[in-house]
């Protein structure tokens, strides 16, 4: 078996009847998935990893098998870092997908000492909506100062591009540092992965009974109450540990988000679900790296247990559905 056909096996799960509930009603958003395609665009060199393939068809088609319609739903390529600021893979299954009539809409990564604002509005042209900015890719040390820097830039960059974010991706206390920053920041954040707030899991032992009281929760749900932040429901692999369960402590997170912000959720699947960083540094970088084999049906049913109808219809739809047009 190739490595490709492992891949598809492992991340397109066969498609369930409708009766399903967990899955994707129809016109819901997937607002965090990738692309990796060595034949659209090389990595960059300096890259953390190199990551094993992934094209757009393998994520139409994962996309298709966890809808209930078995239909193509509204999905958010998000630029992954093995691209660094080189989005022409992002850009071409944009410009794909447009052709085809399909809502897609971008997350880029882009320099933004030498972006012009003609490429800029390019962009917008295809659907993109907003810049990432990841800290945690590399397992370096986090630096406070030069984030809010960078995030301030960042956001002066494109604050004048209708309806742009910033979709940042740090550890949870970080919130507690942002949050003056943020508040003021004239455009809004999305936070990723669930903002990085942990489940009881990954948690010292002190916080493993009251989790929303681990550093950064507060200031994070603070953000999400100001309308400044959006949470996106994604990646629960990286917050939790508990593969056999799916992920079920993360359970009194969203819940507790759900239940004070529940029009500041988004969902988004992480496909096709790539490493979490650890065992980068002495990695022959030109090793594909696999992808994890995550169970999304089974995320998906538990986050909609663990939802009431109304919050789990808005985090699919509603919510995504005001900021990516
Ligand atoms: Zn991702």
């Amino acid at each position: 078996m190739s490595l490709t056909q492992q891949e598809t096996k492992i991340t397109t799960p066969k498609h369930c009847p409708a009766s399903e509930s967990h899955l994707l009603p129809s016109d819901s958003f997937d607002t965090h998935v990738h692309v990796f395609d060595p034949r659209l665009g090389s990595y960059a060199t300096g890259r953390a990893y190199t990551p094993d393939d992934a094209p757009l068809e393998s994520l139409l088609a994962f996309n298709k098998s966890i809808s209930v319609t078995g239909k193509l739903g509204k999905i958010v390529l998000v630029q992954p870092s093995p691209y660094k600021t080189d989005c022409t893979v992002l850009m071409r299954c944009l410009q794909g997908l447009q052709r085809e009539g399909h809502n897609a809409y971008g997350i880029a990564v882009i320099n933004v000492d030498t972006v012009s604002d003609h490429m800029l509005r390019g962009m917008h042209k295809l659907g993109v909506r907003g810049i990432r900015l990841n800290f945690q890719a590399d397992g370096k040390e986090f630096d406070v100062l030069s984030t809010v820097i960078q995030l301030q830039k960042a956001a002066q960059r494109i604050c004048h591009l209708p309806g742009w974010m910033i979709q940042l991706f740090v550890p949870s206390w970080t919130w507690d540092i942002f949050h003056g920053c943020i508040r003021t920041l004239p455009v809004p954040v999305i936070a990723d992965h669930l903002g990085g707030i942990l489940g009881p899991s990954k948690l010292p032992p002190q916080l493993r009974d009251v989790p929303l009281s681990q550093p950064g929760f507060h200031s994070l749900l603070s953000l999400a109450k100001q309308s400044r932040v959006f949470i996106k429901i994604s990646g629960l692999y990286r917050v939790s540990a508990l593969n056999e369960s799916h992920f079920d402590d993360a359970r009194p997170i969203i819940q507790a988000l759900a239940r004070e912000v529940p029009c500041q959720l988004i969902w988004g699947s992480d496909w096709p679900h790539t490493g979490d960083g650890s065992n980068r540094l002495n990695r022959d970088i030109n090793v594909k790296e696999p992808f994890q084999p995550i169970d999304n049906e089974a995320i998906l049913r538990n986050v909609k247990n663990w939802l009431t109808d109304e919050a789990w219809q808005k985090m699919l739809k509603d919510n995504p559905g005001r900021i990516f047009h």
